[in-house]
């Protein structure tokens, strides 16, 4: 297999690179523009692996994607390079508009020109696999889940970013017959997070007896996966998901983020006890606007159709994480250090 891993110096992108080089032993180009959010020491694991490749160059420079894919020769694309923060997207969308609407306009128009010029069975393997966010779906009520037909209703600027790209990919399927797979997430959560979202910052600020910040009442709920969890259900869906096929991908596991919080610090206080339990960091702050409710996904055709099923769950997943944190303090020590351009930390955003 030879994979190219848009954004794969990112969060997700990484797990996914890891989990291709690692265990499947694929060849991996990873096109990444190292962007605040992108790192190469997430890629450490990968580095110098035969088959591991690093291309830096931004996604919507499409004579470039172009080059990149007729030297490369990939068997699928696995495009997750986006800006993926929902606090960072309300005070300015600028970014959020050009890598995700125009960088996937570009990487389609790169994928479908490469897909022309392949012949039998390369022709009949290539994919261009798109990786979405459950966000797209807007915010739900009480009960009731998110699927693969559930009416797209996006309600920040990343999410109707994200949403905007999901339509072209599907377009591109509709019109040009380019052989896609989109797959929609709920929140990830795991290793080399960038520690301005939820989890990671909540671990680092109750770590460092910093105040705690919760949005509104803290009764938002999300759905949370580990990021090892959706690379393996990524490299399902690429390996063996029906062309034209879109999958939702989640963790069964609905937490409110006031709980999320509270368990951190319950776990924390076990691993490295602090004069007072570290709840009492915790404050409520004025909400963000357009906070969706609750996220809730049903994964039953991703289990059914293909298999796949989560392997960690919350409570195991989130107290690994921990210790990963404790861990890895060489990688985030550096990055809590630089000031995010400014920006109040995107304090409780939870992607
Ligand atoms: P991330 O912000 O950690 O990583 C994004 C990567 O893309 C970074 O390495 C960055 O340098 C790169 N990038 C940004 N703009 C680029 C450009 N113009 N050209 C090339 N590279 C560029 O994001 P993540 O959390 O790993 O998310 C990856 C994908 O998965 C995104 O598409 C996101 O919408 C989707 N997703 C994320 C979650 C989540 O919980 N984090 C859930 C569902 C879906």
């Amino acid at each position: 297999m030879r994979i190219l891993v848009t954004g794969g110096a990112g969060f997700i992108g990484s797990a996914v690179a890891r989990l291709l080089v690692q265990d499947r032993g694929a060849a991996v180009l990873v096109v990444d523009k190292l962007t605040y959010a992108g790192d190469r020491r997430s890629l450490r694991d990968c580095e110098g692996r035969h088959g591991f490749e690093f291309l830096e160059a931004d996604i919507c420079d499409t004579p470039r994607m172009r080059d990149a894919m007729a030297a490369f020769r990939p068997d699928a694309v696995m495009h997750l390079a986006a800006e993926s923060h929902v606090d960072r997207s309300i005070t300015g969308a600028a970014d959020f508009i050009r890598t995700n609407i125009n960088g996937t306009f570009s990487m389609l128009e790169a994928a479908r020109g490469y897909h022309a010029s392949l012949e039998g069975q390369a022709k009949a393997r290539f994919r261009f696999h798109h990786i979405s966010t459950d966000e797209v779906f807007g915010s739900l009520g009480p009960t009731g889940a998110f699927s693969e037909t559930t009416a797209y209703d996006p309600r920040s600027p990343y999410s109707a970013s994200k949403a905007a790209s999901d339509h072209l990919v599907r377009a591109w399927h509709e019109t040009y017959g380019l052989p896609v797979l989109v797959t929609n997430c709920s929140n990830n959560y795991g290793p080399y997070h960038f520690p301005e979202k939820l989890i990671p910052l909540v671990i680092l600020n109750a770590l460092e007896g910093k105040d705690l910040p919760v949005y509104g009442d803290g009764s938002n709920i999300r759905d949370w996966l580990h990021v090892e969890d959706h690379a393996r259900a990524l490299v399902t869906v690429v390996e063996r998901g029906r062309v034209g096929e879109t999958y939702c991908i989640g963790g069964r596991a609905e937490r409110r983020n006031l709980e999320v919080v509270q368990t951190i610090c319950d776990l924390l206080d076990q691993r490295v006890p602090a004069a007072r339990p570290r709840r009492e960091l915790i404050r409520f702050v004025t909400d963000r606007p357009g906070h969706d409710h609750r996220y809730a996904i049903d994964c039953a055709k991703i289990e059914t159709e293909l298999g796949w099923r989560q392997e960690q769950s919350f409570e195991s997943g989130i107290a690994a994480t921990i210790d990963w944190y404790l861990a890895n303090e060489w990688w985030w020590k550096p990055l809590r250090e630089k000031k995010y351009s400014g920006q109040r930390l995107g304090l409780l955003a939870e992607k």
